[in-house]
This record gives C-alpha cells, sequence and structure tokens, in this order.
C-alpha cells in the first residue's frame, strides 16, 4: 500500500496513516443540522472526507464511513439552553420537527449528490439512538464524571480534568477557561460554566422529548456523536472528521465524554478542514453572506454575478489545501470554472490521441508524483498542477508537437482517469448533459423503428422494443399519430 501521511489535530503534526485494524478503516464526520439548505461552509466538510474516503477505497482500505444527521439536541447558539433548532424551524413553518428533518435530510442529499460526494456507509440519526445516548450517561454518571440537577444531567469538567486533559484538542486550559469564563449568572444550575449538558430536562412547551430515569427531556448536542461513532465503529476507530469550528467545544467534548465512558481515547486521527470566508468574511447567518448550494447553482443571490456548477464549486474547493482558508469571490469560482472546463477538455481529447514510435516523456514520473501530493496529507493544489503539467502534454501530443508510444498513451489514460474521476470525483457534465440529449435521439430512433415493425405487423419486435425500454424506465405510450415517452419518475 502506498503511504498515506495525515496531519492530525491532537498532535498537531503530519503523522503516517496506520489504521488500529487494516486494511479495515473506521471514519466518522459530523454531518449537517438538519434545520436549513446546505450552504458553501457544508459543501467543504463533505467533499474533504470524500475525497479522503476515495483516496483510502483507492489504497485498496475497506472503509466503514460513518456521517451522522443531527434532527435532535443542537440548540440556538450552539448551547445548553434556549430552542432547539429544528423545533424553532418547526414552529416557525407550523410542520412536525421530522416534517423539517426528512425535508431538508432529502435536499442535502440531493446536494451532495449533485457535487459527487459519495453517501457514507452509515448515516445515522441522533433521535434514533435515544436508548444509547441515555446508556452512555449512565456510564458517566458511574464513573463519576457527571452529575443530576432538577432532571438533567451535566458532565463535570473539572473532575475529569484531575484524571485526564480537557482541552487537549484544541489546546486551551482549563484555567484560562476558569478566569476568562463570566461567573454564572444564577440562572443556570451548572456547577461550573464551562460543564456541558449530556440530559436536558424539557421545558413543558419543549416537544422533542423523551422519557428517561432523570427527566422527559432530550440529550445534549455533543452527546450523540461520542454515541454512534462508538457504536458503529468500535470503542477505538481511526479517523474522526469535520469542520474546525466544531474542533471547540463539539469535539472536545467529545473526547471528554468518551474518554469519561469508556476510560480512554477512541480516536486514532483527528482531521479538521478549515473554513469558507465570502469576500474575506466569516460566513455566517448573522452576517448576511450565507450562500446556500442551491443558491449557487440557480445564480440566485445577490452576490452572486452568475450561476456555478455543482462541479465549478467542487474543483474550487479542491484547489485549496483543506488546511487552508478558502475565500470564495465571483472572480475566484468564475476562475475555477475555466480552469475546470480546460482540465476536463483534455480528458476528451485523450481519447482522440494517436500513438507514435517512442515516447519523448515519462509518465511514471508525473504518475509518482500525483502519488507523493495527494498522499502528502491529500495536498490537492499542488495534486491539481501536476494534472495541468498532465494537461499539457496531452494537448502537445495532440497538435503533433510530442511524440509518445501507446504504452505512455495507456499510462496517461489511466492516470488520467484514477486522479481526476476517481480520486478528485469530477465529473463532466457538459458531456453528460450531451449524452443525456444523444440518448433522447436513440429513444426516438428505436421507437421509430418500432412504428415500422408494427406497420409491418412484426409485433414480436415492436412489443420487444417496448419491454426492454420499460427495463430502462423510459414508459412509451402509442397515439394515434406515433408516440410520446417519458423517463419514469
Ligand atoms: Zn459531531
Amino acid at each position: 500500500m502506498k503511504d498515506l501521511t495525515i496531519y492530525n489535530t491532537l498532535s498537531r503534526k503530519k503523522e503516517k496513516f496506520i489504521p488500529n485494524n487494516s486494511p479495515y478503516v473506521g471514519m466518522y464526520v459530523c454531518g449537517p443540522t438538519v434545520y436549513g439548505d446546505a450552504h458553501l461552509g457544508h459543501a467543504r466538510p463533505a467533499i474533504t472526507f470524500d475525497l479522503l474516503f476515495r483516496y483510502l477505497q483507492h489504497l485498496a482500505y475497506k472503509v466503514r464511513y460513518v456521517r451522522n444527521i443531527t434532527d435532535v439536541g443542537h440548540l440556538e447558539n450552539d448551547a445548553d439552553s434556549g430552542e432547539d433548532k429544528i423545533e424553532k424551524k418547526a414552529r416557525l413553518e407550523q410542520l412536525e420537527p421530522m416534517e423539517v428533518v426528512e425535508y431538508f435530510t432529502n435536499r442535502y442529499h440531493e446536494n451532495m449528490d449533485s457535487l459527487n460526494v459519495l453517501r457514507p456507509s452509515i448515516e445515522p440519526k441522533a433521535s434514533g439512538h435515544i436508548i444509547e445516548q441515555q446508556e452512555m450517561v449512565k456510564k458517566i454518571l458511574k464513573n463519576g464524571y457527571g452529575y443530576e440537577i432538577n432532571g438533567s444531567v451535566y458532565f463535570d469538567v473539572e473532575k475529569y480534568n484531575k484524571n485526564y486533559n480537557y482541552g487537549k484538542l484544541s489546546g486551551r486550559k482549563l484555567e484560562d477557561l476558569l478566569s476568562n469564563t463570566r461567573v454564572l449568572d444564577g440562572q443556570s444550575e451548572k456547577r461550573n460554566p464551562f460543564d456541558f449538558a449530556l440530559w436536558k430536562k424539557a421545558s413543558p412547551e419543549h416537544i422533542m422529548r423523551w422519557p428517561s430515569e432523570w427527566s422527559d427531556g432530550f440529550p445534549g448536542w455533543h452527546l450523540e456523536c461520542s454515541v454512534m461513532s462508538t457504536k458503529y465503529l468500535g470503542e477505538k476507530f481511526d479517523i474522526h472528521g469535520g469542520g474546525l469550528d466544531l474542533l471547540f467545544p463539539h469535539h472536545e467534548c467529545e473526547i471528554a465524554q468518551s474518554t469519561a465512558a469508556n476510560g480512554e481515547e477512541s480516536v486514532k486521527y483527528w482531521m479538521h478542514n478549515n473554513m469558507i470566508t465570502v469576500n474575506g468574511q466569516k460566513m455566517g447567518k448573522s452576517l448576511g453572506n450565507f450562500i446556500t448550494l442551491y443558491e449557487l447553482y440557480t445564480g440566485e443571490n445577490e452576490v452572486l454575478n452568475q450561476a456555478y456548477s455543482p462541479m465549478t464549486i467542487r474543483f474550487f474547493i479542491l484547489q485549496a489545501h483543506y488546511r487552508s482558508t478558502v475565500d470564495f469571490s465571483n472572480e475566484a469560482l468564475m476562475a475555477a470554472e475555466k480552469g475546470l472546463h480546460k482540465l476536463l477538455k483534455a480528458g476528451e481529447t485523450l481519447k482522440k490521441l494517436v500513438a507514435g514510435n517512442k515516447s519523448m516523456v515519462n509518465i511514471d514520473e508525473y504518475e509518482q508524483k500525483c502519488y507523493n501530493a495527494i498522499s502528502d496529507d491529500l495536498n490537492t493544489p499542488i495534486l491539481i498542477s501536476h494534472l495541468f503539467d498532465i494537461v499539457k502534454i496531452i494537448n502537445s501530443v495532440y497538435s503533433g508537437e510530442l511524440e509518445i508510444d501507446k504504452e505512455n498513451i495507456e499510462k496517461l489514460e489511466k492516470l488520467y482517469n484514477t486522479f481526476v474521476y476517481d480520486i478528485l470525483g469530477l465529473v463532466n457534465e457538459e458531456k453528460e448533459s450531451s449524452e443525456n440529449s444523444i440518448s433522447g435521439e436513440l429513444i426516438d430512433m428505436l421507437l421509430n423503428i418500432r412504428l415500422e415493425a408494427k406497420a409491418n405487423k412484426n409485433f414480436e419486435l415492436s412489443d420487444k422494443i417496448r419491454y426492454q425500454l420499460a427495463e430502462k424506465g423510459i414508459v412509451v405510450r402509442d397515439k394515434k399519430d406515433g408516440f410520446e415517452w417519458e423517463f419514469e419518475n
């Protein structure tokens, strides 16, 4: 297997990737809270960990990729009090909370499919794991790292920090947190302001609630990830990913919970993608510069000069290293669109190359460079620059400036297909849409042959065409003056 080095947020350095139980790899990534449409900030972790998922599979690892859906317990301002984000949306839209969840989960999937992000192996929901979450709360209480008060259960950070290190992931120190946090306002029942909820007693108007031995209530936001990651990947697993915005407190709390419950840490490699800024500014709902993926695809947002295709967004994100910030601007996206077009056009030119008798370039060298780049903590900007060297070679061979033999053309094809399509996950959208229209023409052609067959009373053939099209999901309706057809939904 080729070496892969990844930057581990926990050790703050690049480490050689060695799974606990090779060739099996367990990977968990924090998914969306489904109360609104996915935006650029959702596209980045999805694409980053899709790239990793694809590359690990390319290296022949057997990856179990778990990405959760948060559908309960994520409160406003990511805090321990306030309204549940899903419930608030449901109240405003006069829907059932689970209607909100279903609606936005479907739209999230649609968005991710359009970006060619592969579906995870398991996509568990927090609301489907209430019992498991209660079990973990019990374990944490039994081990002495939680306390119950008025029907709610909180994690005792100070107690935990006596035996373990709270803040090891984010580099924060509890003493600093202590001096920097406001004194409790008297409203809170927590012992310390940085203690966090494991189970919250529901107020009378709170809809999303479950019975428990402490109260009718709901789990704290951080708990679901500790529970669902270890349930599906085991108490020790390889990779935990997410956006840098989740590093603290979400992931710090996850480490504390899993360690408090199981006695040792679960995750070997913590990976975080950096954030997206919009024209140099942090993206946020309050700042009004939130751009959803649907808006990007249609151009319907006042900061957009035009619509951008899903592959342009994917390529734009991959052009930056996942640990750097990416600044969104129309100029940057338009440049990405141009670059992508050039890269994918070369894929079509590649099919037309004619082999010569000798080779003026050695493709193996380029292949090695591409592997070196992706294996170095997924260095996509370097990889893409090598791929543009490949584009130059393809174009020069096509124009006759450069000669390469059959063997090297085959190597070139393999290299191009592996990196552009399989690993970077790019799709030639222009070609796809023209192929769809060609298939439309082909269907018409077949149906005209069927008309002829019917006219000649060759019903065997005409029925055969109809059945075979039906198998492909194409419904044919005979009409007086011919036929009409459509794709079945
Ligand atoms: Zn999470």
